[in-house]
């Protein structure tokens, strides 16, 4: 596959380290709040990635943390820490919020047809890993520990910008957050990785620690839990295009600097989601989430199918009204499956199968063209090939697309048949009639027949599909 690696700032032919497997991490939620569609944008653009590699035969392994400490709103040092602010939004524990947001989560991800990783790691769960890298970070002359806390020192690095778009003037935290710069820090870019002292005295949960009683920054928990759980060497590491800095970024640098050698190989960032007024955002503007889109009666699966119909490398503008098209859209490509849903007999045709399999192949194949992926459905439906090798391909598909194609289709023709009128036996007794007649190529008693038929009230109609009988 061709994967555009923002590391090197181009498209690269994926290669695994290691040969069939696929080692894969990506930067879960903040569960302090429900998720918006913009995070499940990402979410869904890396599960069609994920579908990609395993449909091209590679065994993945996913690994997922969930954050429910550490994080705060400047996605750096300063702000206001998220967990706790949720807490207090809703009267609840930390961990209460922890768990209701996370299982929130995990059902909105349902919904879209997101599989859960195989891995899933809060960071809570994980807090003496992280205290035995940090250690081992300040072993090694990475990290120091000053007014209490332990930083991560960026001036150890050759390189600490590793995704250079970014210049270091425009990302200077704290400057970006109108935040007072924390004296501590040696260098501007530090990052804290062990908080002892911060400015949040109702901090809910805290950890013993070799530094005092405190609790882990939020980039720390990435890196732990991508190797304890994928090993020291990582294939490929997702998020959307805001964890590039500081988070990625910080993640790259205390990683390298704890196993002394370069630790993931590709980096797949997924662009926004934004609203007329700009990025989808907690904090501001407009915040949509999946049961807010079921309650204005949308299948969230339609949002699925909204965010494949774009590349994943463009930021993407939701409107209502690009919703609606992308109803209509869904809607009419349902309409073309479901005759082929009506008789499943028949044989698939190898060579058409083959050909629209390497149409499809060769899409997502190219840096995830999910647009030219949803192109090859539609040419499947176009072709000349017979209803079992589409329905065989279409299934396929979908194992990827996760639209649900087959099971809509099938729902869409049901529904169709239960709306039909009940149509008097005589009527279909003559309907049997006149199918004998041409059969036996008997035309002229065949149109005497549809003429009964007529004045009964009903038409009878030959199809591709078959016989239509309708009320006139
Ligand atoms: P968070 O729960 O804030 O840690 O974010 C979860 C994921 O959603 C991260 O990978 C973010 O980069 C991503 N994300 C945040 N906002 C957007 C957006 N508007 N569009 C797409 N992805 C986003
Ligand atoms: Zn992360």
């Amino acid at each position: 596959m061709q994967l555009y690696n923002s590391l090197s700032h181009k498209k690269e032919e994926f290669i695994p380290r290691f040969e069939g497997k696929v080692s894969m991490y990506t930067c879960g939620p903040t569960v302090y709040h429900y998720a918006h569609i913009g995070n499940l944008r990402s979410y869904i653009m890396e599960d069609i990635l994920e579908k990609y590699l395993r449909f091209t035969g590679l065994d993945v392994k996913r690994v997922m943390n969930i954050t429910d400490v550490g994080h705060l709103t400047s996605d750096g040092d300063t702000g206001d820490d998220k967990m706790l602010k949720g807490a207090k939004r809703e009267k609840k524990t930390v961990m209460e919020i922890a768990k209701f947001y996370t299982d929130a989560f995990f059902a909105d991800c349902a919904k879209l047809n997101i599989k859960t990783p195989d891995v899933v790691a809060p960071a809570t769960g994980c807090i003496d890993d992280f205290i035995s890298v940090i250690s081992s970070l300040i072993e090694k002359g990475y990290a120091y520990e000053a007014g209490g806390n332990i930083y991560f020192d960026t001036s150890k690095l050759d390189k600490y910008y590793v995704f250079s778009d970014f210049k270091e003037e425009d990302l200077a935290v704290g400057v970006r957050e109108g935040v007072e710069e924390d004296g501590n820090k040696r260098n501007k870019a530090d990052f804290v990785l062990w908080f002892t002292k911060s400015k949040f005295d109702d901090q809910e949960l805290k950890w013993e620690s070799p530094w005092g009683i405190g609790y882990p920054g939020w980039h720390i928990e990435c890196s732990c839990i991508s190797m304890k759980n994928l090993g020291e060497y990582l294939d490929l590491h997702c998020g959307g295009i805001d964890n590039a800095f500081p988070h990625h970024t910080n993640e790259i640098a205390q990683s390298e600097a704890y196993l002394g050698h370069e630790w993931c190989n590709y980096w797949f960032h997924v662009h926004h989601l934004n609203t007329n007024s700009g990025k989808m955002s907690k904090s501001s503007g407009e915040f949509l989430t999946v049961s807010l889109l079921e309650e204005k009666g949308y299948n969230p699966l339609v949002y699925r199918f909204f965010c494949l119909n774009s590349h994943y490398r463009k930021s993407l503008v939701f409107s209502w009204e690009n919703l609606d098209n992308a109803v209509i859209s869904y809607n009419k490509l349902i309409d073309k499956i479901a005759p082929l849903t009506a008789d499943k007999s028949g044989e698939v045709d190898t060579s058409e199968y083959r050909r629209f399999i390497d149409e499809f192949d060769d899409a997502l194949g190219n840096d995830l063209n999910t647009s030219l992926a949803i192109t090859a459905v539609h040419d499947v439906l176009k072709s000349k090939t017979n209803a079992a090798t589409k329905l065989a391909l279409i299934a396929e598909f979908d194992k990827v697309l996760g639209l649900d194609l087959i099971a809509a289709a099938e729902k869409t023709l049901a529904e169709a048949e239960a709306s039909k009128p009940e149509i008097p036996a005589e009527v279909l007794d003559l309907v049997e009639q006149r199918k004998a007649a041409r059969k036996e190529k008997n035309f002229a008693l065949a149109d005497e027949i549809r003429d009964k038929i007529a004045a009964l009230g009903y038409e009878v109609k030959e199809t591709r599909q078959g016989t239509e009988i309708n009320k006139l």
